[in-house]
């Protein structure tokens, strides 16, 4: 048997290549016209199966008896058979084969059809004259067989009807068919039976729909999992609710994600208020927010799953948002993403060609009478050859994604570390570095050797080389997160919670993480005065990080007013373009040293070796 299978992956092999010659073949054909245009949309769901036979008569013959059911699709040997099949394959119900062909043969057409995935589920039935053709042709995948000459027109077409049956139960079978919490149908019956509806309305504009929760773990970690289903389910109820109304199908995708497949909608605020309507009342966390992403299309100029990818990445668009919204599918989504495919096409050679650049942004200390550096962030940026400065906002997320963020990351890493000591040795002064480290990072189960090396290497104290770690990583998994930083702070690491606020730790999280200094999120700054919110959002970060022993950092300060309310408020550490902007590593080593009263010498200092050019896009 296993040489039988061998012998048949070997076939199956030489398909392909035999497939993609086929490829200019076809072009002739249809230039010579030789492809019939058979295909005609029927409104009735009738369905259509395909003969394949290079005689004339027998082409005739069961056309004749099927066209009564049927539409029928011919092909006259193994090649057209394959061609056609490519393009009528959502379509297809079900396949005659011959297995006498010249050429390539009906064992070449099955085996071809096996080894393709969205060909494997159409049934095929052979036509033979041999007995022995028959148990090779059921052996490689065909489901019944019809002998030569053939039988009554009723005894053939009971065949067909029931193979057809058969495969479509099984398809169905396969794809358990409703979502067991919400009801809807489960995304293999929805590909199933998406294909069907398109089939059956060939001319309505149809909106593939994405829905998407941002942050749905939230629900679950402060209201539990039955809460959290709830309001799964309410969601399935405002879809069910629109498809009341609109032609279609929806299934849930996976955990908090749906998929809508209607006709063609007008107003999609409309649409997601609906669908929003029962879960409003239920929902008290503001940031957990449905976002919804669609792709219209008149034409049907794409797969079946092709425009549901669009609607995806027009649903990803909105990633960062943090209300309810809808973004509708547009080429610059495309012209995006094609832009972030060229980043990631040219990350390799960014990393060979060091147009990374690590930059440091000091920290000031403020709690004497003058604020003082006391350490500095190093923050990565892209001065990509084609479209300059490239910032992080724009390809961490991006790397994350695809797990290039690690190598990125190690490589900031390692430059930081070394920048420290090149600041102790050529300007004799002690700048402790806090690197980013990304929530993804998190995973790679050597990052604590990783940083201890670093350090050895660099022969650092732990304490001069401290981490950032975002607040939603410590939110996103809390238990591997607490973990990791347990063993870096038992090595002597510092960490520092970042966009603290940001996130959703709760008073009670808090107590149990373990870090060493709170980072205010940007935002609190931004629109800080002296009665605002804003203020009174500062001062209780204080308290808490004053009762977990743990200074504040705010970050983002550009002016005066906002540095003396911190000040004031008893902000410890700040940081931003009102103190300095992130500068390159030269020049922070020139500013602790003169803030030192330590005398440099010009022949001390090492010149960064970078372009007046690139050194000018770093700053635009
Ligand atoms: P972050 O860690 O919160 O870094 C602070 C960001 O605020 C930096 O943006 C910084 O340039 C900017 N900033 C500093 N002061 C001010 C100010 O006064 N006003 C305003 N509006 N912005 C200020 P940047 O460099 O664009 O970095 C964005 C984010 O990218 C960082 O946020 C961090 O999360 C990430 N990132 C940067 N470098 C790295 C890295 O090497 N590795 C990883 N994993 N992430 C990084
Ligand atoms: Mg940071
Ligand atoms: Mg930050």
């Amino acid at each position: 048997m296993d040489e039988f299978m061998d012998g048949l992956w070997d076939d199956v092999g030489s398909m392909d290549s035999m497939i993609d010659g086929l490829v200019d073949d076809v072009i002739d054909s249809v230039i010579e016209g030789m492809v019939d245009d058979l295909y005609n949309y029927d409104p009735g769901y009738r369905r259509t199966v395909m003969v394949v036979d290079d005689e004339e008569t027998s082409r005739a013959m069961l056309g004749n008896i099927l066209d009564q059911e049927y539409d029928v699709i011919y092909a006259q040997d193994g090649r057209d058979a394959l061609y056609q099949i490519g393009l009528h394959k959502e379509r297809l119900s079900l396949i005659l084969l011959d297995l006498m062909m010249p050429d390539l043969d009906g064992f070449g057409v099955l085996n071809a059809l096996r080894a393709n995935e969205d060909f494997r589920r159409i049934p095929v039935i052979v036509l033979t004259a041999e007995k022995e053709a028959e148990v090779r042709s059921l052996q490689q995948g065909a489901v019944d067989f019809l002998a030569k000459p053939f039988d009554l027109p009723e005894i053939i077409l009971a065949r067909v009807r029931r193979s057809i049956e058969l495969a479509e139960d099984t398809n169905i079978i396969k794809a358990t068919e409703n979502d067991s919490l919400t009801g809807l149908y489960t995304r293999e019956f929805f590909f199933e039976y998406g294909h069907r509806f398109d089939y059956r309305h060939p001319a309505m504009q149809t909106d593939a729909i994405v829905l998407n929760f941002n942050r749905f773990h939230m629900i679950n970690e402060l209201y539990g999992r039955n809460f959290g289903d709830q309001i799964l389910f309410r969601i399935a109820d405002g879809i069910r609710d629109v498809l009341m109304e609109k032609e279609g199908l929806a299934c849930r995708y996976d955990a908090d994600t749906y998929y809508l497949y209607i006709e063609h909608c007008e107003d999609y605020q409309a649409l997601m208020d609906r669908i929003n309507a029962g879960m409003s009342d239920l929902l008290q966390v503001p940031e957990v927010r449905l976002r919804m992403g669609v792709f219209s299309d008149n034409f049907r100029s794409d797969t079946f799953e092709g425009r549901f990818d669009k609607a995806l990445q027009a649903c990803n668009s909105l990633r960062r948002k943090r209300i309810s919204s809808f973004a509708v599918y547009t080429n610059d989504m495309h012209e995006h993403e094609l832009f972030w495919a060229k980043l990631l096409e040219d990350f390799e050679l960014a990393i060979e060609d060091k147009q990374f650049k690590v930059l440091y942004q000091p920290k000031y200390d403020i709690t004497g009478e003058k604020p003082v550096i006391s350490s500095a962030e190093a923050l990565i940026s892209w001065v990509h050859p084609e479209f300059g400065r490239v910032s992080p906002g724009e390809f961490i997320p991006l790397f994350e994604e695809n797990g290039l963020i690690q190598r990125l990351d190690h490589y900031v890493w390692s430059e930081a570390a070394a920048q420290v000591r090149q600041w102790k040795d050529a300007y004799g002064v002690t700048v402790p570095v806090s690197v980013n480290v990304s929530r993804v990072d998190v995973y790679d189960p050597h990052i604590v050797e990783f940083f201890t090396e670093v350090v050895e290497k660099n022969e650092l104290d732990p304490q001069e080389y401290r981490l950032e770690v975002t607040e939603s990583a410590y939110t996103d998994n809390s238990q591997q997160i607490i973990e990791v930083v347990e063993r870096l702070r038992a090595k002597g690491f510092k960490v520092e919670m970042d966009d603290f606020g940001s996130g959703y730790s709760s008073l009670n999280m808090l107590t149990l993480m373990p870090l060493d200094a709170l980072k205010l999120d940007m935002i609190f700054v931004r629109n800080l005065t002296a009665d605002s919110k804003e203020m009174r959002m500062v001062k209780l970060v204080i308290e808490i990080a004053d009762f977990l022993g743990v200074p504040v950092i705010a970050e983002g300060v550009e002016n005066e007013e906002q540095y003396h309310l911190l000040k004031d408020a008893g902000c410890q550490i700040v940081q931003g373009y009102y103190f300095s902007r992130p500068i390159l590593p030269d020049e922070l080593g020139r500013l602790a040293a003169k803030e030192q009263g330590i005398e440099i010498k010009t022949d001390e200092i090492n010149i960064e070796d970078l372009e007046l050019k690139d050194i000018e896009a770093l700053f635009i």
